[in-house]
């Protein structure tokens, strides 16, 4: 029997906002555990939350980035759930009236689009952290506690590991474009948990699902989702049947293991939070938050397409990242030809990056000078390679590459009358390749040529250089 891999993702973003969901404690990650608290965030009896209103607008603007409608009428209600790090054994969450809803958002994997539909997105509190090293018992940091979050629910429309990744890609670029989030996995800004059952190809059935939660890199979302799958087949092949039930995946040992049975709604008795209004949302505001979203990545993309002429390839790469796509922007500000700029950002530029470990957030050089360094191919100043050479000092040192040009002499030598001088003098020492040269053979041409860049370290205009050898070959 041939298998199909059914799975729908609920992601969580951590917002970007400068102060917590219900309180005026900083929204940072790490510090010292316990010193981004106050009692309403860590639930001290009697205590009154207040609604952060940007996590609304932020809320809003994930949901407006995705396709989603934006209800004019929300609420926020209890989640009745005990764990050592959620001190009020609640959480406030959004149940039966989210935010934002009904949403998609397309993906292209291997060329092919994809329109993955968003169920909802509701707003909710991070829970702390258990720090299971810090002592000889567990410890615990309130620092997250209160901290606001987005889930993001997907319908079950993914098929494979890989489109499960692109969507991530794709969902992650989108929130770093609309600021509401920094999205680094590495600290737990964006957590995944990944829902999959595995049905008969062409079936319209569902199969029972299994979770795994809190996977924090979209490669370990990968494997996860390989390794629950076959799993999963395994065991209906030998004539099992499916638990529904949250699984722990370990990415080290690359496979899951049961954790625990099926939680209904009912078992966290949800109830609207008596302590919090209900969030309204004009039809005004609403259209006020969508009119402030910046420019999305596919729309730059197919813009950069259509009106820069690049090819989808090259879009795709500039585009994905937001801070790459910006810093590509402010360099045609300067210097107004896309396709040379997008080919030293694309050779140069995110080599230089990933060669000295930098992130896009951290470009080191200026926009200026990628337009100094076209420039001074332009102006006949430089030659490609020696350019490339000075981009990448510029892009180590800070200096403008104008002025290292300057100040290590490597203008390049444009001068007819010295290169007609040495290409002579090489003639004349070196019968043989002229002999070569005037018995048709076209590679000699490449010798006297190259001994000239020799000479001159490169820095001779190698155009200038050809035109002359030919000159000065045909005299011969
Ligand atoms: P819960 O809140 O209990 O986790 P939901 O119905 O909200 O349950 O579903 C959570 C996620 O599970 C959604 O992303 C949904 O698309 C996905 N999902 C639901 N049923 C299945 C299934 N049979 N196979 C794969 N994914 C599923
Ligand atoms: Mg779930
Ligand atoms: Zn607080």
């Amino acid at each position: 029997m041939k298998y199909e891999t059914v799975i729908g993702l609920e992601v969580h973003v951590e917002l970007a906002t400068r102060t917590k969901i219900f309180c005026g404690c900083e929204n940072k990650f790490g510090g010292e555990p316990n010193t981004h608290c106050c009692p309403v965030c860590i639930g001290m009896p009697g205590v009154l939350p207040v609604l952060n209103e940007k996590v609304v607008e932020f809320a809003a603007r994930a949901g407006l980035a995705t396709n989603c409608t934006i209800a004019n009428f929300s609420k926020m209600d209890r989640k009745g759930y005990y764990y050592p790090d959620l001190p009020k054994a609640y959480q406030i969450s959004q149940f039966d009236l989210p935010l934002c809803k009904d949403g998609y958002i397309d993906i292209n994997v291997n060329g092919r689009e994809k329109r993955i539909r968003i169920t909802r997105i509701h707003m909710e509190e991070d829970a702390g952290k258990l720090l299971h090293d810090a002592c000889a018992g567990t410890a615990v940091d309130y620092n997250r506690c209160g901290v606001p979050l987005i889930e993001i629910v997907t319908e079950p429309d993914i098929r494979s590991a890989e489109e499960a990744k692109v969507f991530l890609e794709t969902l992650k670029s989108i929130m770093q474009y609309t600021g509401v989030s920094d999205c680094k996995m590495q600290e737990g800004s964006l957590r995944c948990d990944v829902n999959i059952s595995v049905r008969e190809e062409g079936s319209d059935q569902l199969g029972t699902r299994t979770e795994m939660k809190n996977l924090n890199s979209f490669s370990a979302v990968y494997r996860a989702i390989e390794a629950e799958s076959e799993r999963q087949i395994t065991l209906i092949e030998e004539g099992g049947t499916v638990q529904q039930e949250t699984r722990r995946f370990d990415d080290v040992k690359g496979k899951s293991y049961a954790m625990r049975g099926k939680e209904e709604a009912h078992d966290y008795r949800y109830f609207p939070d008596p302590d919090l209004v209900p969030i309204t949302l004009s039809d005004e505001r609403i259209k006020r938050i969508k009119e402030s979203l910046p420019e999305l990545p596919a729309a730059k993309k197919a813009r950069y397409i259509n009106e820069l002429g690049l090819s989808d390839y090259d879009a795709g790469v500039l585009t994905a990242d937001k801070d790459i796509a910006l810093f590509f922007d402010a360099c045609l500000e300067a210097y107004n030809e896309p396709k040379k700029v997008c080919n030293l950002i694309m050779s140069d530029l995110l080599r230089l990056l990933k060669e000295d470990g930098i992130l896009p957030e951290n470009i080191p050089i200026k926009p200026e000078y990628v337009a100094d360094t076209l420039k001074l191919i332009d102006d006949g100043k430089v030659n490609i390679t020696v350019a490339k050479a000075v981009f990448e000092e510029s892009f180590r040192t800070g200096e403008a590459p104008s002025s290292i040009v300057d100040r290590k002499g490597l203008a390049q030598i444009s001068d007819t009358d010295a290169i007609r001088a040495m290409m002579r003098d090489i003639i004349a020492k070196n019968p043989g390749p002229v002999a070569d040269y005037k018995g048709g053979k076209g590679k000699a041409l490449t010798f006297f040529v190259g001994q000239v860049m020799k000479l001159t370290k490169g820095q001779a205009n190698p155009q200038v250089v050809n035109a002359i050898a030919l000159e000065e070959l045909d005299k011969a």
